[in-house]
């Protein structure tokens, strides 16, 4: 759809298309399998001579209208969808790196996906360095070997809310030969488009505010078509050198801008399997339909909550970068100006078991495994999601120990203050 409509617009009405006759609605195309006349028309695709469906592990028509949706709002030239977040953020590292290779990484990221880099892509021969994304460029820069090929980083990190200064980011990516791969998870398209600011890849799991109900794990990858592969060729040899794969096809030459997306489609997804389903992908683009309308309010509740706590004298501390006391207020303004995210970090004056006697006496906000849906939840990090974790990697990860995440959901502001003060009450 055409990119001049806003983000609300395409919201609503991007992806789906429908031609005369067509479903109104986003149909799922429920058939691992599409029809053709002749095997010669086969046979073009599985060149990549032609483009259409053949199987769904591949591509499927309801997955490309919903990555289409995302690409438009994130302003990028094409996404893919994949089964899961960390399906994206392992896709989007191993479509440009290899045994032998290296990436840097803020330390600030998401549990799971510090045990993916850290852990699970060495075992692949894919080294990751950890750095303090706050440090100076100059600390960063020493992160970087002839054998890094990419930056990542999270544009509010997961659970501890710090924001990325992604102009700095992009620059430091660039000045090294390699992309700036941005994880918006939680800022969303919504409140921050990261290719504005010079990232190069964006990532995202739909599992949060995109599906934003707490259906469907899904994942995506974006792609802004501006990184020069080429002009970095000795150091993106999947892309710009012959894919035997495919009778020496090379990407960046047969498919330009969509160089990045064409090979983690047509050769990771091939050979690695992680679609979504298109009845997930059906259930994300109903989410998406609403998505600009629910996270100025998950936004806007959150502003009310952390205002509260940080009021309150039973509240240690609260990190919220809406709030001016938080270190990332300044980079919140410039680059989430309309709002960042539902996400609250706090912990409370007292010991770790009055922390959890608290959680244990929420009503409206539920403990579970989830975060950035309608309804109100908490999870304490260090006994739950990050208990892999050393003492020493939760400091590095941004997660103390006290640390409870609150992600506020789209309820009566009031309400949930209530359920949080009765809570409170209660370990007085
Ligand atoms: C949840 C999350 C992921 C992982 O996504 P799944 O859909 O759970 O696989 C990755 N990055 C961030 C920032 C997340 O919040």
């Amino acid at each position: 759809m055409d990119k001049k409509f806003s983000k609300s617009t395409l919201c609503v009405q991007g992806g789906w298309q429908p031609k005369k006759g067509e479903p109104r609605v986003l149909p799922i195309y429920q058939s691992t399998t599409f029809k053709y006349d002749t095997s010669e028309q086969m046979a073009r695709l599985f060149d990549l001579e032609d483009t259409g469906y053949f199987y769904t592990r591949l591509q499927n028509p309801t997955n490309d209208a919903v990555a289409a949706k995302i690409a438009a709002l994130e302003g990028g030239v094409g996404a893919m969808l994949t089964s899961s977040g960390q399906a994206a953020n392992f896709y989007a590292i191993f479509n440009i790196c290899q045994a032998g290779d290296h990436f840097v990484c803020s330390s600030t990221i998401y549990g799971g996906t510090f045990n993916l880099f850290g852990v699970t892509l060495k075992k692949l021969g894919i080294e990751c360095t950890f750095v303090n994304a706050d440090a100076p460029e100059e600390e960063i820069d020493k992160a970087f070997r002839p054998n890094t090929k990419a930056l990542f980083g999270e544009t509010i990190s997961n659970p501890s809310i710090d924001v990325l200064d992604i102009e700095k980011f992009a620059r430091i990516a660039h000045k090294h030969g390699v992309p700036l791969i941005v994880d918006n998870t939680f800022a969303t398209p919504i409140n921050c488009r990261p290719f504005e600011w010079g990232a190069d890849i964006v990532t995202h799991s739909t599992t949060k505010y995109m599906d934003g109900h707490a259906t469907s794990v899904g994942g995506a990858i974006v792609d802004s078509g501006n990184f020069d592969w080429e002009a970095h060729a000795d150091k993106f040899p999947g892309l710009t050198q012959p894919d035997e794969s495919y009778h020496g096809l090379t990407y960046t030459k047969a498919f330009g801008k969509m160089a990045y997306m064409t090979k983690a489609t047509a050769q990771l997804m091939r050979d690695l399997g992680s679609i979504q389903s298109p009845q997930n992908a059906f259930l994300l683009n109903l989410g998406l339909e609403t998505l600009h309308l629910r996270v100025p309010r998950h936004c806007e509740n959150a502003q009310k909550v952390a205002e509260w706590l940080e009021a309150n004298p039973q509240v240690k501390w609260v990190n919220y970068c809406g709030l001016k006391s938080s270190k990332y207020y300044e980079l919140a303004q410039k680059y989430m100006p309309n709002g960042s995210c539902g996400v609250i970090a706090f912990g409370l004056n007292g010991s770790r078991e009055e922390a959890i006697k608290f959680m244990d006496a929420l009503k409206l906000a539920c403990i579970v495994t989830h975060v950035a849906d309608a309804r109100t939840c908490v999870l304490h990090p260090a006994s739950h999601t990050h208990r892999q974790l050393t003492d020493e990697q939760l400091m590095e990860a941004g997660v103390a120990p006290d640390l409870i995440r609150l992600s506020v959901g789209i309820e009566d502001a009031n309400d949930i203050i209530a359920d949080l003060e009765q809570a409170l009450e209660q370990i007085k």
